[in-house]
C-alpha cells in the first residue's frame, strides 16, 4: 500500500485543531450530539449539557444519508443555520455531514469540521471537494471497508491539499445481527501504525445500541483511540434519527465521566 500524504514522516503524528480544540494530542476527545439536529431548542440543550459534561466539539446531522428514502431527511441548511447559532452562543465547534459535492460550499459556511459519512467513504468527487477546503475532515470508515480502502480514501482528500484529516472507525457489516455493526477495535492500533492521522471511534453506530457505549469507549480508550463520537438526545425514545442508540442526557454525563476519570491508566496506549 503506498501511501503519500497521510504517511507518518519519521514517525511524527499529526494533531488535527477543530477552531482551536486539537484531536490526537494524547488527550482523548469526546464529540457528542444528536444524530439529527431536530430544532433549535433541542440542539442548544444537548449542546449546553455536553459542553458542561466533558465534550469538546458538537456533533448534528443537518443531511441525513439515510438506507429509507421515506426516513427523515435532516433540515438540511435550517439544520446548519441551528448548528452556527449553538456553536456561536456555546463556543462549542461543531462537526456535520456533508453528503453532496454540490453542497460543501455551502457547508463550510457554518461548520468547523466536515464529516464524511460511511455510505460516501469512496464518492471520490466528494472527497476530492472537501480536500481543497482549509476545514478539518471527520472521515468515517465505509461500513464494507478494508483497512486499505479507508486509508486510500483518506489520501483523496489529502492529494488535494487538505491533510487535517480524522479517521473514524463505525463498524463494519459481518454476519452477526446482535449488534447494528461489528465495531472493530483492532483498527485503531493498526490505523494509527500505518499513517499519522487521528483516530476516534463511533460506538453509537459502531453497536446499534445504547447499552453498548460505556463498555466500547472504554475499549476504543484502551486501544489507543484518540477519542470517541457519541450520540446523545434529551428524550431517545423520540428521536427522528437513531434513538436505540442514542443516550438520554444523564447517561452521557455518567459515560463522559468514567471516561474522564479513567483516561490517565491508558496514556502510554494513546500517544504512540
Ligand atoms: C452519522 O454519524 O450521523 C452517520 C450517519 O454515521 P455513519 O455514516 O457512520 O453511518
Ligand atoms: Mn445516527
Amino acid at each position: 500500500m503506498e501511501l503519500k500524504y497521510i504517511a507518518k514522516e519519521n514517525s511524527k503524528r499529526k494533531v488535527v485543531k477543530v477552531k482551536g480544540i486539537p484531536v490526537g494530542d494524547g488527550d482523548f476527545t469526546i464529540i457528542a450530539g444528536p444524530c439529527s439536529v431536530e430544532d433549535m431548542d433541542m440542539i442548544l440543550d444537548i449542546a449546553l449539557w455536553v459542553k458542561e459534561n466533558g465534550a469538546a466539539i458538537l456533533r448534528g446531522g443537518a443531511y441525513k444519508p439515510r438506507t429509507s428514502p421515506y426516513s427523515f431527511q435532516g433540515l438540511k441548511e435550517e439544520g446548519l443555520k441551528y448548528l452556527k447559532c449553538v456553536s456561536d452562543k456555546t463556543g462549542l465547534p461543531v462537526v456535520s455531514e456533508v453528503i453532496d459535492p454540490r453542497d460543501v460550499k455551502l457547508v463550510y459556511q457554518y461548520v468547523d469540521m466536515f464529516q464524511i459519512g460511511s455510505r460516501n467513504m469512496q464518492n471520490f468527487p466528494l472527497l476530492k471537494e472537501v480536500g481543497k477546503y482549509d476545514k478539518p475532515v471527520l472521515l468515517k470508515r465505509g461500513m464494507a471497508a478494508t483497512i486499505e480502502d479507508f486509508l486510500m480514501a483518506a489520501e483523496y482528500i489529502a492529494i488535494e491539499g487538505n491533510d487535517n484529516i480524522v479517521l473514524c472507525e463505525r463498524g463494519i457489516r459481518t454476519f452477526e445481527n446482535y449488534t447494528r455493526n461489528t465495531l472493530d477495535i483492532t483498527a485503531v492500533p493498526i490505523l494509527k501504525e500505518l499513517c499519522k492521522l487521528p483516530v476516534i471511534v463511533d460506538p453509537s453506530h459502531g453497536t446499534g445500541r445504547r447499552d453498548l457505549i460505556l463498555p466500547m469507549s472504554l475499549a476504543s480508550m484502551a486501544a489507543g483511540a484518540d477519542g470517541v463520537m457519541i450520540e446523545v438526545h434529551p428524550c431517545p425514545d423520540n428521536a427522528l434519527s437513531d434513538g436505540e442508540q442514542s443516550l438520554n442526557l444523564k447517561d452521557f454525563k455518567a459515560i463522559a465521566e468514567r471516561l474522564n476519570s479513567t483516561k490517565e491508566c491508558f496514556l502510554d496506549t494513546r500517544s504512540k
